[in-house]
């Protein structure tokens, strides 16, 4: 694995709270070779605003999750928990999504609500079995784009994973969850409703043709 020398982008806004921009790395000759390989031998770009700070700034993922240490500490800062500042670094296999997704809308920015927290907007305490507890979880919006697509993509891509719609709120919440079976729910007036009919559709292109050709939109 290459380390990231493509360093990574911060945009800082007057706010305080990002690092300081630093100045891009030349490449070593075989990250070089292996950039003009193609795409995917490189880390994706993902621009973020923090929905909290209102602030913007980009790291760079590998496709596995991977990250090299500058940017482990960015992650941890940018999704530290709200009310505690307390941070705690997201799990690999939720940075590889949120790559994936990052570049599945190229040009897009992840505008991020939640991830990592040790209690809710509530102030409640966040359960010991929550995702967003044990740093597998985001909360999120792309401007732009329907929440209903980025659902529907990442309940269609992933197993392993727990996806939730939130329309009242405007986020989708993704995590993973190795080992457990897939979840997905819709939140409604307070409430989790579970399995809920578009993840069937989504999972089940014969249907969701189906139900196109009706006119229908789950
Ligand atoms: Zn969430």
């Amino acid at each position: 694995m290459l380390p990231i020398i493509l360093k990574l982008k911060i945009m800082t806004t007057a706010m305080a709270g990002w690092t300081a921009a630093v100045a891009p790395v030349p490449l070593p000759a075989e990250a070089l070779a292996t950039a003009v390989a193609g795409t995917t031998a490189m880390p994706v770009e993902v621009s973020l605003y923090d929905e909290n700070d209102h602030q913007t700034g980009t790291i760079a993922i590998w496709r596995d999750g991977a990250t090299d240490d500058a940017t482990k500490a960015d992650v941890k800062r940018l999704f530290r928990c709200r009310s505690t500042h307390r941070q705690k670094m997201i799990a690999q296999k939720t940075l590889a999504m949120l790559a994936d997704v990052a570049d599945h809308y190229p040009g897009k920015t992840i505008e991020y609500v939640s991830a990592f927290r040790l209690r809710n907007s509530s102030g409640d305490s966040e359960s010991s079995t929550s995702p967003h507890r044990d740093g597998r979880a985001i909360d999120f919006r792309i401007r732009g784009v329907q929440l209903r697509d980025i659902r529907d993509y990442v309940w269609r891509t992933y197993s392993d994973v727990g996806v939730g719609w939130y329309p009242s709120e405007q986020f989708v919440h993704i995590d993973t969850r190795p080992g457990i079976h897939d979840t997905s729910w819709t939140f409604l007036r307070g409430v989790n409703h579970y399995h809920p009919f578009w993840s069937e559709v989504a999972r089940d292109p014969a249907l969701a043709a189906r139900l196109a050709a009706r006119g229908y939109r789950s």
